[in-house]
């Protein structure tokens, strides 16, 4: 279980807290929508989620790890996989083997373990063909699966992905949320931070942020039933 656990957070020279309080889990195999305004803190809890940014107080719990257990930050960001909005921010290689092989080698695994695991995370993101290609030769939708499969290669339990899709256009964006699911069916646990409603309809449970509070937690159809709500939240 991925726990978020009373978690408050406020970045240094600012008064106004990015996160207030905020407890919420998202489980094994489950799909996970985090829905609010720009501002909300919804990249704030990202980052908290995989050891980026340490909680001033609370907790991020991962499967018993606290990301607080500086000792074992690797560990913590091999269970968690980021995938942020831009690729090209994550990105680091000249072939698209190599991306896929990065955080593997950095893991410190044998050879022919980094070489099946590649292989499979780009059979997984549907980009085998294209092993000795440069990754700057990609289309948006190609670098941001080739991103996600180099997340997959370290064999996390959860991916929280930070707007994934909102470069992408439909067919892409259609593309990659087909990958999502199959990981998801596969028992890794998502969280996706979209400002896209119609995701959210399709999520066992909806997470609202708002000026830093969770404003609601719970299944889509109670969300999709609060109009007013939704106004205040400023997700309309
Ligand atoms: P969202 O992802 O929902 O747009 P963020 O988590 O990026 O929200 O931001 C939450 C709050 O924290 C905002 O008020 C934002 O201005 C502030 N913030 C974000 N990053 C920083 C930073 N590096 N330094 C100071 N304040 C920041």
């Amino acid at each position: 279980m991925l726990e978020f656990q009373q978690l408050s957070f406020c970045y240094p020279d600012t008064t106004a807290p990015a996160l207030v309080d905020v407890s919420c889990t998202v489980a094994p195999g489950s799909y996970v929508v985090m829905l609010g305004a720009n501002g909300s803190g919804k990249t704030t809890l990202a980052r908290l989620a995989n050891g980026l940014l340490l909680p001033e107080s609370g907790a991020v719990i991962v499967d018993g790890l606290d990301s607080s257990d500086i000792l074992r930050q690797r560990e913590l960001r091999q269970l968690v996989g980021l995938v942020s909005q831009d690729p090209d921010e994550q990105i680091v290689s000249t072939t698209v083997l190599d991306e896929v092989a990065f955080g593997p080698e950095n893991l410190g695994l044998p050879p022919t373990e980094i070489a099946t695991r590649a292989q499979q995370s780009l059979a997984a993101v549907g980009l085998l063909g294209l092993s000795e290609h440069d990754p700057n030769t990609l289309s948006g939708g190609q670098k941001q699966r080739l991103v996600l499969a180099g997340i997959l290669a370290m064999h996390p339990r959860y991916l929280v992905m930070d707007e994934p899709t909102a470069m992408l256009d439909s067919a892409a964006r259609n593309e990659f949320m087909n990958i999502i699911d199959d990981q998801r069916s596969q028992g890794r646990g998502i969280l996706h931070i979209t400002h896209d409603l119609t995701m959210a309809a399709q999520a066992n449970s909806v997470l609202v942020l708002c000026a830093g509070k969770l404003v609601f937690q719970g299944p889509p159809a109670k969300l999709l039933a609060a109009e007013a709500d939704l106004v205040t939240w400023q997700l309309k």
